[in-house]
């Protein structure tokens, strides 16, 4: 790392990328490999076969596997090594992640443990409180909780009711209130908890279970991930001494948002495990599943499930290892000093808010999509407890909904870049008039075609960019101030943000392997990159057109209507063959065929 060129967050709507520029799972190091085979070892060999009592909230074998975890250094990839860490570049965060990913609800107590309860005290710890709380942390000895959620506030976290007063000799802080929906709640030893000072001053506190005044309510019956814990937690007159401040009185947010930045982008890594089991699982069944006379997986229908579930696979690996890699990369750019400060690491991930919300939003959507598709190609099998799809299929749900739901985060994304063009750090407004220079010019629009792998996509990738920035100024032309109450709008911009980000991330790879390792090697890469681009043109279309039938604003929509006659114009590739042909690696390597 560190050559490439770093990138300002939403600048991918903006500027033109190079594939040089993206890092590519190719390209893991010997060390991200060996700590992948450690991750999955242990899940394979240690957790999977404590599923059962996984899911029946076995304390002792919960608490057990987490400091197994901790002894071969899983739960300190983010720590620094002072503390008991590994603190690994972010690449190899998400890559244990992602092998983690594949331990059912065992997955959700370590992503929550190592994640939202541990990270707020690398960013924001003091020096006592990081000596204190990381070694135990690290290396399981103490799981922990975060405490953000409450009765009144959900996904408007800041509304909280708990409240911090201090004491009359100014030693402690006495906390009242309740949370809910706490993950590790049963087995926790320490809580990071947002309470109101005073009522007003959101603020962050570690709480230890030993203190007076904290207790947990009875369990969650949920739908699935139902080996985690999940109670509320109730504080009566709970002491917490003033040296537990988490950064500053009134300074929570930044404490809470931060923390839900990591987790976003290391969701998209967690989702990618599952995903590939999904895929590898499905191809078994369904090569071995004869009906009619044959295996299912010879049917167009179910090839097409493998190819789909594999084609969005490779694009969520693809942006989520991108992004793991722009963090790092920005990261690299701190000297010393600001490397060990944890408030700069925090700014550094703040940068890249809206594309973690992207890892976090296109991730757990992406799993959902392999997961149904797993159980639909088990047919009834895939209904019954017996087949794990069935698990997977429950657990995968949560998903969307924690970590910040995906509406939250979908508003967040176009949030965040018009917050970015109004403080003049995303060039939107120069970018969209480029846009409707280009709309203007004459004849066709003359894509990079002399490419001969990637014109066409190149060309319709330009084409979705300048698409989505003409929407965004006629969205914000139109709507101003009151674009906020324009949900559903806001949402589609999101959605062409996203979808862009994901086909530039999987073609700027693909490119890659191509120049690396040639056109053999490639070639299904190439496949997924041009079947993904053709299915996104008419989503496209569908979104620019419903933003201009609902702003009504004739004289915006020219330019757009000029850029979708060209994306219609643009030669249609054969989807169905381009799908059979990755559905056949599929069913050769019999699993996930991307990467290496
Ligand atoms: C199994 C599980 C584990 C959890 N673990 C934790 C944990 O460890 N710590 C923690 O603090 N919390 C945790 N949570 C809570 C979780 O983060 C919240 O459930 C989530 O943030 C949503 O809040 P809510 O449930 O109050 O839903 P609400 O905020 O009431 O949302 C309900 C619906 O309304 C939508 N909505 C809300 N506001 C808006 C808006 N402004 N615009 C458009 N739509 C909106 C939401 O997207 C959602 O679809 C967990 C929850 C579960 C179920």
């Amino acid at each position: 790392m560190g050559e490439r060129k770093v990138f300002a967050g939403g600048e991918f709507l903006t500027a033109d990328i190079a594939a040089a520029d993206m890092f590519v799972p190719e390209r893991f190091t010997e060390e991200h490999r060996m700590i992948f085979k450690t991750a999955s070892d242990f899940i394979k060999k240690e957790v999977v076969p404590n599923l059962e009592r996984i899911e029946q909230q076995d304390g002792e074998v919960i608490c057990g596997l987490l400091r197994k975890a901790g002894e071969i250094g899983l739960n300190g990839t983010d720590v620094p090594v002072e503390y008991g860490g590994l603190d690994l570049d972010k690449v190899g965060t998400c890559v244990v992640a992602e092998a983690v990913g594949n331990g059912f609800s065992f997955a959700v107590t370590h992503a929550n443990h190592t994640g939202i309860s541990t990270m707020p005290i690398v960013l924001f710890g003091t020096e006592d409180q990081k000596k204190k709380y990381l070694p135990k942390l690290t290396s399981g000895e103490w799981m922990g909780a975060y405490c953000l959620t409450e009765p009144n506030a959900g996904s408007d976290a800041l509304n909280s009711r708990t409240k911090a007063v201090l004491s009359e000799d100014g030693t402690h802080y006495v906390l009242n209130g309740e949370k809910i929906f706490i993950t590790n709640s049963a087995w926790a030893e320490s809580f990071i908890v947002y309470a109101k000072v005073d009522g007003e001053k959101f603020t962050g506190f570690i709480v230890e279970r030993s203190y007076p005044g904290i207790s947990t309510g009875p369990e969650e019956k949920k739908m699935g991930i139902k080996g985690s814990s999940t109670r509320p937690v109730v504080f009566q007159d709970c002491k917490v001494p003033v040296e537990n401040v988490l950064l500053e009185v009134g300074q929570g947010h930044k404490v809470a948002f931060n923390a839900l930045n990591i987790g976003r982008y290391k969701m998209g890594a967690f989702a990618l495990g599952g995903c590939k089991t999904s895929i590898a699982e499905a191809v078994k069944y369904a090569d071995n599943r004869i009906q009619f006379g044959r295996p299912i997986g010879s049917f167009g229908l179910i090839k097409k499930k493998l190819a789909e579930m594999s084609i969005r696979t490779y694009m969520s690996e693809s942006l989520t290892y991108r992004v793991a890699a722009m963090i790092e990369d920005r990261l690299a750019t701190l000297d010393a000093a600001e490397r060990k400060s944890g408030p700069q690491n925090a700014a550094v991930m703040e940068e890249y808010a809206a594309e973690c919300s992207i890892c976090k939003v296109y991730g757990s959507e992406c799993l959902d999509f392999c997961v149904d598709e797993w159980v639909q190609t088990l047919g009834g099998y895939g209904y019954c407890e017996e087949f794990m799809a069935e698990r997977a299929y429950r657990d995968s749900r949560i998903n969307r909904i924690f970590e910040g739901t995906n509406e939250i985060n979908r508003l967040l994304i176009p949030g965040t870049f018009f917050k970015r063009a109004m403080q003049r750090r995303l060039p939107l407004l120069q970018a969209a008039q480029q846009a409707a220079l280009e709309a203007e010019e004459e004849g066709a629009f003359s894509p990079p075609l002399e490419d001969p792998h990637f014109g066409r996509e190149k060309a319709l990738l330009r084409l979705f960019k300048n698409t989505t920035l003409l929407t965004m100024a006629l969205a914000a032309k139109n709507f101003a101030a009151k674009l906020a109450e324009e949900q559903e709008t806001v949402a589609m911009l999101a959605d062409m943000a996203i979808e862009i980000f994901a086909l530039e991330s999987g073609l700027l790879r693909a490119e890659n392997v191509l120049r690396e390792e040639g056109p053999d090697k490639a070639e299904h890469y190439l496949a997924a990159v041009r079947a993904y681009a053709a299915d996104t043109a008419p989503q496209m279309v569908n979104w620019a057109e419903q933003v201009m039938a609902h702003v009504s604003d004739d004289e915006g929509d020219a330019g757009i209507r000029r850029v979708l006659g060209r994306i219609r114009a643009v030669q249609p590739v054969d989807s169905v063959a381009l799908k059979r042909s990755i559905a056949d690696r599929v069913r050769e390597f019999q699993r996930y065929p991307f990467g290496t």
